[in-house]
C-alpha cells in the first residue's frame, strides 16, 4: 500500500516513509492511497472474533498487509492490543464503548502502541533512530511517552502547554526517564501543536535528524483506531448503530470514517465537541474558521485548529454535503458537561468522564430525534483521570485503579521553553 499526502495526490511514500516522516513535505497529512473493502467473510470474520487484536490482526492485514508479513503483523497486533475495550449499556439504546482499558487509561494507548511497534518493527530492519515529536492537551502525550517506553531506537520529545495539563497527567509523561523528554511550553496546546509542525515544516533540521510525529497526524496512530469501531459493531451485533465521538483534533472521528469506507456498516457518526466548536459549526453553515482554542474541563478536546479536518475533506472530496449527510456536530459548554455527568451517575449509575460526556450527550439529543436508533458512544478516558473535575459533581472520589495510581508516586522531570520555534529547534540540535 501506498501513502498520499491530502495536499498532493501524485506522490506517494510507502508505509515505512509514511509512518517514520509522520507529515508530508507539502505539510499534508498521509493517507492510504484506496481503501481497501473487507469482504463478506473478513466481515463474518470480525463479528466472531473474541478480542481487539483478533479484529486487528483481519483489519490490518488488510491495511498493512502488503507491506509486512503476517506473522510479524499478529505479533505486533497482539503486543500492541493487549486489552479489551468492552461495550457497556449506559441508558436505553445508549452504549459506552469503553476504550480506557489500557495501560494509560485512554483510547490513545490503541494508535500509540502499534505505531510505536511498527517503528520498532522497521528499526530491526535498518537500525536508524527515530525521534517522535508529540504535542499533547493531556493523554497524547501519556499515551504515547508509555507505549514508546524504552522501545528501541526510538527518542520521544513531548511538549506540552504549561499549567494547562492535569498534575495527573503530567505525572504520566514526566516521571518515565529513559528515552521520554518532557518539554514544558510556556503557551497552549495550539502553539505546542504549531512548534512540531515547524520543526517537520524544516528542511535543515530534517536533513539533520529523522523527525517523526506521534500526533494523530501520522498514519500509524491514526488507522489503528478504525479497529475498535469494527469492535463496536460485532460487540452490539446490530446494523442500526449510530456512533458518538468526543472530537478535538478529530483523528478519533476519522478513523470511524476510514472504518466506514473499509466496509463498517455504519453510516451516521455524531461529532461531540466542547465549547471548541469550529467543526459542529462547519457542519452547519459549511464555513470552517479555525481559530484558537479556548480551555474547558474536556481539556483533551481543546483544539482550535483540528488537524485532521484535512483527512475529512479529502475522504468525502471536500463536499460539503456529502460531510453532513453522515456527521452531526454537537457542542456542549462547561455547564452543560457537569450537568450530564451528574444526571447520568444519578440515574444510571454510570461516571462519565468530562469527554466522554459531551459524545453521551450528543447520543441522548440524537435519540430524542431518532427514537429508533441504537447509540454507541466512546467513552474515551476513565473518569479517575479527571478527579478535580469529576469528584466535585457526583459528590465523591472516583476510584482510582491501580496501574493510575501508581504514576502519581514519581518525580516530575521537565525542561521549560518559550513557544518560540529557535529555543525548540535550539533544543533539539543540542545547543541548550
Ligand atoms: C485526545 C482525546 C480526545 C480527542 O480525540 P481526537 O482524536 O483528537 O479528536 C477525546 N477524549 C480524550 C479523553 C482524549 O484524550
Amino acid at each position: 500500500m501506498k501513502y498520499y499526502s491530502t495536499r498532493n495526490k501524485n506522490e506517494f511514500v510507502s508505509l515505512e516513509e509514511g509512518v517514520t516522516r509522520g507529515i508530508a513535505a507539502d505539510g499534508g497529512l498521509f493517507m492510504p492511497e484506496r481503501f481497501p473493502v473487507l469482504t463478506r467473510s473478513e466481515l463474518d470474520k470480525i463479528r466472531g472474533s473474541a478480542s481487539l487484536a483478533e479484529t486487528a490482526l483481519i483489519i490490518s492485514n488488510r491495511l498493512f498487509g502488503d507491506d509486512i508479513p503476517y506473522g510479524s503483523l499478529a505479533e505486533l497486533t497482539e503486543d500492541a492490543l493487549n486489552f479489551e475495550t468492552p461495550l457497556v449499556k449506559v441508558s436505553e439504546n445508549i452504549y459506552a464503548l469503553e476504550l480506557f482499558h489500557g495501560p494509560t487509561l485512554a483510547f490513545k494507548d490503541v494508535g500509540a502502541r502499534f505505531m510505536a511497534r511498527l517503528l520498532k518493527y522497521y528499526y530491526k530492519e535498518n537500525e536508524e533512530m527515530v525521534h517522535v515529536l508529540v504535542a499533547t492537551s493531556g493523554d497524547t502525550g501519556s499515551a504515547v511517552a508509555n507505549g514508546f517506553l524504552n522501545v528501541p531506537g526510538i527518542m520521544v520529545h513531548v511538549l506540552y502547554p504549561r499549567g494547562q495539563v492535569s498534575p495527573l497527567q503530567e505525572k504520566q509523561f514526566t516521571t518515565l526517564g529513559g528515552n521520554i523528554r518532557a518539554l514544558e511550553i510556556e503557551g497552549t496546546f495550539d502553539d505546542c501543536q504549531a512548534l512540531v509542525k515547524k520543526a517537520f515544516a524544516d528542511p535543515e533540521l530534517r536533513e539533520s535528524m529523522t523527525l517523526t510525529s506521534a500526533n494523530s497526524i501520522n498514519l500509524a496512530r491514526f488507522l489503528p483506531q478504525s479497529f475498535y469501531y469494527f469492535r463496536a459493531w460485532s460487540q452490539l451485533q446490530s446494523d442500526e448503530i449510530v456512533i458518538s465521538v468526543p472530537s478535538g483534533n478529530y483523528g478519533n472521528l476519522t478513523a470511524g470514517l476510514v472504518a466506514r469506507e473499509m466496509g463498517l456498516p455504519v453510516n451516521t457518526f455524531l461529532a461531540a465537541s466542547n465549547a471548541n466548536d469550529v467543526v459542529p459549526e462547519y457542519l452547519a453553515s459549511s464555513v470552517f474558521s479555525p481559530r484558537p482554542s479556548v480551555q474547558t474541563i474536556a481539556n483533551a478536546m481543546d483544539v482550535g485548529a483540528p488537524s485532521n479536518f484535512e483527512r475529512i475533506l479529502d475522504i468525502f472530496s471536500s463536499k460539503h454535503e456529502r460531510i453532513s449527510r453522515h456527521l452531526k456536530g454537537y457542542s456542549f459548554s462547561d455547564d452543560q458537561i457537569r450537568t450530564i455527568i451528574s444526571d447520568v451517575y444519578q440515574k444510571n449509575g454510570y461516571i462519565l468522564d468530562p469527554h466522554g460526556a459531551t459524545a453521551y450527550d450528543a447520543s441522548r439529543q440524537y435519540l430524542a430525534e431518532y427514537p429508533e436508533s441504537r447509540l454507541v458512544f466512546l467513552e474515551t478516558a476513565h473518569p479517575a483521570k479527571f478527579p478535580e473535575v469529576v469528584n466535585k459533581i457526583i459528590g465523591k472520589e472516583v476510584e482510582v485503579p491501580d496501574r493510575l495510581q501508581a504514576f502519581a508516586s514519581g518525580t516530575k522531570h521537565s525542561i521549560l521553553l518559550s513557544k518560540e520555534y529557535t529555543d525548540f529547534r535550539g533544543y533539539l540540535t543540542g545547543k541548550y
